[in-house]
C-alpha cells in the first residue's frame, strides 16, 4: 500500500524538466543537465564523514573512539528517541542556498541531485528500512508552499531503493510557528506533541523499521517529536536521515 502522491510527483518532475532552463542552483551558471551543480558549488559543499557520533551523527573534531561506536556527550546524557540519525552535508552557505532553492523556488528536480547523497549518508539505515516517512508540513503551510520538500526527497529515495514511502502516515496535529528564529529550548516546546500517526497507518507500521526523512537537522526537536509519535503508535526502530545538519560549536 503506497497511497498517495506518486502520480502527482512524477508529473511534477516531468513538467519541471520541460520548463526550467538548466542552471546551477547555487551559482546560477548554465549547466548541462537539470539538477547539476557548477564546480564552484561542489567545492562549497562539506560532506559529513567519519568520525561522527554513532547515535545522532554529529561530526567530531577528531576520532576519540578510533572508528568505534562512540556517542557524543549529549546522546550519552540523554539518549534521543530515535535509534540513529545521519545527514549528508554540513549546513553552510552552499547547502543553505541549495535547500532554500529546493524549498521555495520550485526546484523540485533538486530532489534527484540530493538523492545519491542521502543514499550514501544513510546506507546502513536504508538497508534495514521497511518504510520511509517524510516529516510533514502542516496543511496550511503545504497550501502556501504547494509541495513538501521532505516528501519529495522520500519519494525519490523510495523509487531508487524500493522501500515504500508513506507521505501521509504522520501528520501535524496543530500548526506550529516557523522555527527559524527560535532557540533550542523554544524549538522543543514549539513542536511538543505536534505530530501523530494517522490511524490508517498504525497497522502498516507496527514493529517496522522506519526512516524519517527531512531536509535539515537543526536541533533535532522536530524529528525527535516525530520519532516519539511513531514509537508511541507501535513502530519498531526509528532512524532519521536528513540532507543537511546544523553544526554547533
Ligand atoms: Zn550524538
Amino acid at each position: 500500500m503506497n497511497p498517495g502522491n506518486s502520480w502527482f510527483y512524477n508529473t511534477f518532475f516531468r513538467f519541471a524538466d520541460l520548463v526550467l532552463p538548466p542552471r546551477c542552483s547555487v551559482t546560477g551558471e548554465i549547466v548541462d543537465r537539470q539538477g547539476m551543480l557548477a564546480p564552484q558549488a561542489w567545492a562549497g559543499l562539506d560532506f559529513i564523514t567519519d568520525p561522527y557520533c554513532k547515535t545522532c551523527g554529529m561530526p567530531f573534531e577528531y576520532d576519540a573512539f578510533d572508528g568505534g561506536e562512540g556517542a557524543c556527550m549529549a546522546c550519552l546524557e540523554q539518549p534521543p528517541p530515535f535509534a540513529a540519525a545521519r545527514s549528508a552535508v554540513k549546513y553552510n552557505d552552499t547547502s543553505r542556498a541549495l535547500i532554500l532553492a529546493f524549498k521555495h523556488s520550485d526546484k523540485t528536480h533538486m530532489a534527484r541531485t540530493f538523492s545519491p547523497w542521502l543514499r550514501q549518508a544513510g546506507k546502513n539505515l536504508l538497508e534495514k528500512a521497511d518504510a520511509l516517512i517524510p516529516v510533514p508540513l502542516h496543511r496550511w503551510r503545504l497550501l502556501s508552499r504547494r509541495y513538501n520538500q521532505a516528501a519529495l526527497l522520500a519519494h525519490v529515495l523510495s523509487r531508487e531503493t524500493g522501500v515504500p514511502s508513506y507521505p501521509l502516515a504522520l501528520s501535524r496535529t496543530r500548526a506550529t510557528p516557523s522555527q527559524g528564529h527560535l532557540t533550542a529550548g523554544e524549538r522543543h516546546r514549539n513542536v511538543r506533541q505536534a505530530f501523530a500517526v494517522h490511524p490508517a497507518y498504525v497497522k502498516t507500521l507496527e514493529g517496522k523499521t522506519v526512516v524519517l526523512v527531512d531536509d535539515v537537522y537543526t536541533t533535532g526537536a522536530t524529528v525527535k517529536e516525530c520519532a516519539k509519535a511513531l514509537r508511541k503508535s507501535g513502530a519498531g526502530h526509528v532512524y532519521v536521515l536528513t540532507l543537511a545538519r546544523v553544526i554547533r560549536e
